[in-house]
């Protein structure tokens, strides 16, 4: 039985320490329009949130990054006044991202970059990056300074969204190729799942490099969405604020109706799983079903995987 799951960061390390424990080989198509490029290094925040939650690596406190962590790169690069220093970069993290910028300049595409990264993790699954090109969510926005779009990390991590925001720009996407093996696992799946990560500056970006959305609509498989909001709102991270930026109110239903039913418009679900406090939930056109969806343990995100198979009548 294979399973390939659409992830962001964080959300999706968390649903994929439960997916994993299916009896299925997982691949894991992973966002990477949050990549950045910070003092000559390429820099891959959700792949690396993925590889080193599912490798045994990352700090569970902090929710990012590596345990036992130092920053003492960081803060001599601080005391220049280096650029981002709202972006921390750990020692350890850094290591990371050497021998990334090192492949990559040697000429290995993203994809075999983070296979070879995880030889070291061993994740459990396979980590396949959207896309091979260089893809980057711009935020366009205003202050005192004037109008004018900086990268997603930017707006994120240094303005916490708190600016005056106008909307989400995917540069590079149409342009873009998805990696190697991304197709081929979406299309030899038995059931395509969308993690609950955010819906707007993770699943998004992935949905609009060209042919994603495309065999997501024609494959036979099933494909199931999970609900990244619960009660009206995110359980971690701020998906909120990114909705708001779209003008979409905080719901479960808001975010399903966006993915949108496979028979309908530009739509890629059949099911959306919803948590059990969002059971009255309905969207024309899917199968709506209920579930606790709080990822709590792996045991209990493995319950939440479960449940979203059963909606399509898939058993793992
Ligand atoms: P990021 O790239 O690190 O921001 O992570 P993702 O995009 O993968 O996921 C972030 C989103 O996951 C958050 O905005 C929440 O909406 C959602 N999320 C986090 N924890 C949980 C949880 O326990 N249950 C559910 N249903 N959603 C969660
Ligand atoms: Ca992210």
């Amino acid at each position: 039985m294979r399973i390939a799951v659409l992830v962001g960061g964080i959300g999706g390390a968390r649903f994929l320490m439960g997916v994993r424990r299916l009896p299925a080989e997982v691949t894991a198509i992973v966002n990477t329009a949050d990549d950045l490029t910070l003092h000559g290094l390429r820099v891959c925040p959700d792949l690396d949130s993925v590889m080193y939650t599912l490798g045994d690596g990352a700090d569970p406190e902090r929710g990012w990054g590596r345990a036992g962590e130092s920053f003492t790169v960081g803060s001599e690069l601080a005391e220049y006044n280096a650029e981002a220093p709202w972006f921390s970069l750990g020692d350890k993290d850094l290591a990371t991202h050497l021998v990334r910028t090192r492949m990559l300049d040697a000429g290995y595409g993203l994809t075999a970059v983070t296979a070879a990264l995880c030889e070291r993790w061993k994740p459990g699954v396979e980590l396949l990056p959207m896309s091979d090109d260089r893809v980057e969510t711009h935020v366009v926005v205003s202050d005192e300074d004037g109008r004018r779009a900086i990268h997603f990390q930017e707006w994120w991590v240094r303005h916490r969204g708190k600016i005056e925001t106008d909307r989400f720009v995917f540069t590079g996407a149409a342009q873009a190729k998805p990696a190697p093996g991304v197709i081929e696992a979406l299309r030899d799946a038995d059931a395509v799942l969308i993690a609950p990560s955010n819906p707007v500056v993770s699943i998004a970006p992935i949905l609009g490099v060209p042919g994603i959305r495309e065999v997501l609509r024609s494959t036979s498989a099933p494909v199931v969405g999970v609900s990244p909001i619960i009660a009206g709102a995110p359980v971690r991270g701020m998906a909120d604020r990114c909705l708001e930026v779209l003008g979409e109110p905080v719901t479960a239903q808001a975010v399903g109706a966006m993915f949108g039913p496979r028979h309908d418009g530009e739509g890629v679900l059949d099911a959306w799983l919803v948590d059990e406090t969002d059971r009255n939930t309905t969207i024309d056109g899917l199968t709506v079903g209920s579930a606790p969806l709080w990822m709590s343990s792996p045991e209990a995100t493995e319950a939440m995987a479960r449940a979203a198979l059963e909606l399509v009548e898939v058993t793992a």
